[in-house]
């Protein structure tokens, strides 16, 4: 036998495809799930079907949401004057537990990357302007991963941004050189946060 019967192969290529899973882990995967009762794998199709459904892009700050409005824009306590500008939504959420910031957040979606062809086109750049031209803001923090594509986006944004007269700071001390910012601890963000730099 080179291969399992349809279904299962179906079930793992689908695995194979996912982030950092290879052929071998998704066999596992998928034989594990075969080995459970029939209502655990009835939970985890009902949650995968669930997350397309209910979740959707925040319209002003395009975090994850279940209504129009994510729960931080809704929150009248937050200082609408500070934005502070992320890649990704766990960003955003890594940032939150740290309990340092009371501001609001713009996220980008992703970042600028000319190898990977991601232009500022291919991102919430435009909305993120919009926000800032309504006037509110004062200071937009830039807490864009300290790589290449981050230092590139940090730099186009600040340019972008400077007209308007706006201060733009970045995290700065503390957030290690090449380490995702997704995976920084909550006192190195803390102080990166309190830390933050003029661009
Ligand atoms: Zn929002």
């Amino acid at each position: 036998m080179e291969k399992f019967p349809e279904p299962l192969e179906a079930l793992i290529k689908e695995f194979n495809k996912l982030p950092s899973i290879g052929r071998k882990t998704a066999e596992r995967l998928v034989l594990y799930l075969l080995s459970q009762d029939a209502q655990e794998t009835q939970l985890l199709s009902q949650a995968l079907l669930d997350v397309k459904s209910k979740i959707r892009p925040c319209k002003i700050c395009f975090n994850y949401t279940e209504a129009e409005e994510c729960e931080i824009c809704k929150d009248v306590r937050r200082d609408g004057s500070t934005v502070c500008v992320v890649g990704q939504p766990q960003e955003l959420l890594k940032l939150e537990k740290t309990n340092e910031y009371q501001g609001l957040y713009h996220v980008l979606g992703g970042l600028i990357s000319p190898v990977n062809g991601i232009g500022p086109e291919h991102l919430h750049i435009d909305e993120l302007m919009r926000r800032l031209e309504a006037g509110k803001v004062r200071e937009v923090i830039l807490a864009l991963d300290p790589k290449v594509d981050g230092e590139f986006t940090a730099m186009y944004l600040a340019r972008k941004i400077k007209p308007l007269g706006i201060k733009t700071t970045q995290l700065a001390q503390g957030v290690p050189i090449g380490r995702d910012l997704e995976f920084a601890d909550e006192v190195t963000l803390s102080r990166a946060v309190q830390g933050r730099t003029n661009l």
